[in-house]
């Protein structure tokens, strides 16, 4: 495929794919193009998704259930591989074929090699709930709890707030 190609499946121009591809290596080939394959396996090893990631959720609620039910994890290699709860009705209950363990257990991540939290509890718990995963040694997590939470350098947080993104519609669609 050319980068012709690739550049009109993304609205931007030929150049700006040979470029950005160039900062990380020799994708192509002159006059011939990119193996798509090849482009996939090399694009997935830069991102670090060329290997299955194991995740832990944390809040089985009306939230924490839905992500749980997402099938679209495994299409970018994540396995939700453990669900806590502090809610001793729900602990001991399966879900999803996963069996739901209590909070106050998250240290056993570390043992597990579980390096992924995934925060579903309510506002008020959630910087208890990351300063857990941080100790269990979680180096990525991904925040749904409305609320800045503070994680040292070695954790990365990303908060998804779908409130917000529904937010930024107004502003940019067309008018008239
Ligand atoms: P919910 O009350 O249905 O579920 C919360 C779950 O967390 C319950 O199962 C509860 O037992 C558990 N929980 C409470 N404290 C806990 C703790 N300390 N440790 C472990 N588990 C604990 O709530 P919900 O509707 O699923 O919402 C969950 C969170 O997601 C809230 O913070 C909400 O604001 C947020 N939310 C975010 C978005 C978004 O766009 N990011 C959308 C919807 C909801």
């Amino acid at each position: 495929m050319s980068s012709r190609n690739l550049a009109d499946f993304l609205s931007v121009n030929p150049a700006q794919i040979r470029k950005d591809f160039s900062y990380f290596g020799d994708f192509g080939t002159r006059g011939v193009g990119y193996n798509v394959e090849t482009l996939i396996r090399e694009i997935k090893k830069i991102l670090r998704l060329n290997v299955v990631h194991k995740a832990a959720l944390v809040g089985v609620g009306n939230l924490g259930s839905a992500v749980l039910a997402y099938p679209g994890f495994a299409v970018y290699g994540f396995d939700i591989a453990a669900v806590f709860d502090n809610n001793p009705k729900k602990i001991g209950r399966k879900v999803r074929g996963i069996t739901i363990e209590s909070a106050s257990n998250l240290n056993v991540l570390k043992k597990r090699k579980i390096n992924i939290g995934i925060i579903t509890v309510p506002q008020d718990a959630a910087q208890e709930t990351a300063d857990a995963l941080v100790r269990a040694d979680v180096r990525g997590i991904l925040n749904f709890s409305p609320c800045c939470i503070t994680v040292p350098k070695k954790t990365k947080v990303i908060t998804i707030d779908i409130g917000m993104d529904l937010a930024r519609l107004p502003y940019y669609m067309p008018t008239g």
